[in-house]
């Protein structure tokens, strides 16, 4: 500032605090003063400038500026002054060509004319520009949502927002700009982070807040704000700059973690992570600590083999090699763990691989199947129960259909028969028409009676047979007269007598009476008098004994027959069985197995002893006491 020095310090001053260049030039178009900037900006020092033509800083290059100021003459200078200069090229010491903004003023002083020039550094602009651009840039390809407001203006409206934002919220920039940032409130307002919020813009704090925001489209987001004041120079708030995060993702992700540790920590069922390598406990749950009895501090010292003593190491560790090689895969096997007390419970374990960095985990989850095991042994109890009744009332389903159809087979072969001799004889009696032959006609009316007879023992049998089949308890009990009873026996049997046959009877029994089902009693005498009857050759005898006691009466038929083969002898009370040595006679083979079963439900017992072709005993033994009538009330 070599000519003004003594002119004004003021003016120094203002040169030298001023942060664009200033340069003065006399009518020759010579420095004659400089500042410290335009020194710095051309990079000389001031005494290389002093003096110097105009050009030496703005070359000829600058054709407006050469043609309308340092080629024009006085007059046209002051003309141009008047419009201005922009953009101009000036050269460094170091040639380098910068951008500039230059502008004239002229000024006398002592009578001189000079001209002041102001230089601004355009480079420096263009940077700022350049940087400003790409900062934008910048925030507009951030993924964050970014959004700037202004405080100085009422409500703090927004005045920049970037793509981001616009994507998080579904607005657009139109919809944005010029609110304030609430709208994303939506109508729920009450939110601590908006309290927090607000007392950080009045207090021109910064803050994080993570909100319940609301897109265009109605749906929740939770929106993490990062909030930054910006501050003029003065200190005054200008504005806001918010970062926006939509991190709903992540709090879902974050509340599915805590929920998922709180069932791990709060699950009942046991839950294990062990290294699938050294196969220590990294970690185990509530359950697994209650079931075994072992605390946390136990567990972070133990192995699954400390709880499953049945497997040995190498056992487990192949047990392990399929999960260990992928990641993710499961399995599951059923085992015993035991307690701290020593005390074992049934397991079912399911295992599980995770990679965690180099580390490879197994989550073990275990059930206590104890109640199931024992639900399950129950239920295999009743099932095999109830298949074993199902199985028997199949099995006497089928018997009974068997028996049914054999009883038909059989009752169909037994009536053909004595229904072909009734026919016959029937059809005789009707030819013998004279008197003389009244014997003849005696003879074939006797078959024909006998014939029914034996018809009717046979239905009687099978009505009986029906009778046990079905259970039906149709016992009763009265007092009747023995030798009523065997009076009737012996006249039907009698009929059935083969030529020269006898039935002895007792002589002891008048005037008896006894207490008990007196149709089974019938039943059982006609039976085995028939037997005797059918398995007795002609002129044989055939004893009835009766004994009488206080609680029994007992019947013996006694015969001088076929008797019984010594191997048939422990089949002859089954249903169906014939002897060998009598399947030439008429029978169905159910006429003992009756007996037996009424004889054993009525509380008596049937018996007999027998010798092939030397006779049959066969002896029944009745409870007759008091207490069985009910007539006697
Ligand atoms: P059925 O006489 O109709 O064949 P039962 O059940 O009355 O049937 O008798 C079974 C079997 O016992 C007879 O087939 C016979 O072999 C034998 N049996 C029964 N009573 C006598 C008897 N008094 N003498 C010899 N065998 C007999």
């Amino acid at each position: 500032m070599h000519v003004f020095k003594k002119n004004s310090n003021i003016f120094h001053l203002l040169a030298e605090s001023v942060a664009e260049g200033i340069l003065v030039v006399n009518q020759e178009l010579n420095i004659v003063s400089v500042n410290r900037h335009t020194l710095t900006l051309f990079n000389y020092k001031e005494e290389e400038l002093l003096g110097k033509p105009l050009t030496q800083i703005l070359p000829e290059k600058n054709e407006q500026v050469y043609k309308t100021f340092i080629a024009a003459k006085p007059v046209e200078r002051q003309h141009f002054i008047n419009n201005g200069i922009q953009t101009q090229v000036g050269l460094t010491k170091s040639g380098i060509e910068i951008p500039i903004d230059i502008s004239f003023n002229s000024f006398n002083l002592s009578d001189r004319h000079y001209f002041l020039a102001l230089i601004f550094d355009l480079s420096e602009k263009r940077k700022r520009l350049t940087d400003l651009q790409i900062n934008t840039t910048a925030m507009d390809s951030a993924l964050n949502g970014i959004t700037i407001s202004d405080t100085l203006k009422e409500d703090n409206p927004i005045i920049y927002a970037n793509k981001s934002f616009e994507k998080i919220t579904g607005y657009s920039q139109k919809e944005i700009l010029h609110r304030n940032c609430r709208f994303l409130q939506n109508d729920d307002t009450h939110q601590l982070g908006i309290e927090e919020m607000r007392s950080a813009i009045h207090k021109g704090q910064s803050c994080r807040v993570v909100l319940r925001n609301y897109k265009k489209n109605g749906q929740m987001f939770w929106n993490e704000i990062s909030l930054s004041p910006i501050k003029n120079e003065d200190g005054v708030l200008t504005h806001f700059v918010a970062i926006q995060n939509d991190i709903t993702k992540r709090i879902i992700t974050e509340q599915r973690n805590r929920q998922l540790i709180r069932i791990f920590n709060e699950s009942d069922n046991e839950i294990y992570v062990f290294d699938g390598q050294t196969l220590r406990y990294k970690n185990v749950n509530f359950g697994a600590r209650k079931n075994t009895g072992y605390s946390l501090k136990n567990f972070m010292k133990m192995s699954p083999l400390d709880l499953e003593p049945a497997f040995t190491e190498r056992q487990f560790r192949n047990l392990l090699a399929p999960i260990l090689k992928s990641a993710g895969k499961k399995i599951e096997y059923e085992s015993s763990h035991q307690r701290k007390n020593g005390s074992t419970y049934p397991v079912e374990v399911h295992l599980q691989s995770t990679k965690v960095g180099e580390q490879c985990l197994i989550s073990a989850v275990v059930f206590d199947v104890t109640d199931k095991k024992e639900y399950t042994q129950k239920l295999e109890k009743t099932v095999s129960e109830r298949t074993r009744q199902l199985k028997s009332a199949l099995l006497k389903e089928k018997e009974l259909n068997d028996l049914k159809s054999k009883f038909l087979a059989m009752v169909s072969h037994e009536f053909k028969t004595p229904l072909s001799s009734i026919l016959t004889s029937a059809t005789l009696v009707g030819k013998y028409t004279n008197s003389d032959t009244q014997n003849k006609r005696e003879k074939h009316l006797n078959t024909i009676v006998s014939g029914v007879h034996h018809l009717t023992g046979i239905l009687n049998d099978f009505l009986s047979m029906e009778r046990l089949e079905k259970g039906d308890d149709l016992y009763k009990f009265t007092d009747f007269s023995l030798s009523k009873v065997i009076n009737e026996v012996l006249y039907n049997a009698n009929m059935m007598l083969k030529t020269g046959q006898r039935i002895n009877y007792p002589m002891n029994i008048e005037d008896v009476s006894i207490c008990q089902d007196e149709k089974i009693v019938e039943l059982t005498l006609t039976n085995l008098l028939n037997n005797a009857i059918k398995y007795s050759p002609e002129r044989t005898e055939i004893d009835l004994l009766v004994t009488v006691t206080k609680h029994t009466a007992t019947f013996d038929v006694v015969d001088r027959g076929l008797g019984i083969p010594e191997e048939d002898k422990k089949h002859i009370f089954e249903r169906y069985f014939r002897a060998a040595n009598i399947l030439t006679t008429q029978g169905t083979g159910i006429g003992l197995y009756i007996i037996k079963s009424h004889i054993q439900h009525l509380g008596g017992q049937v018996t007999f002893i027998s010798k092939q072709n030397k006779g049959s005993t066969f002896t029944v033994v009745l409870p007759i006491e008091e207490a069985f009538c009910e007539d006697r009330g």
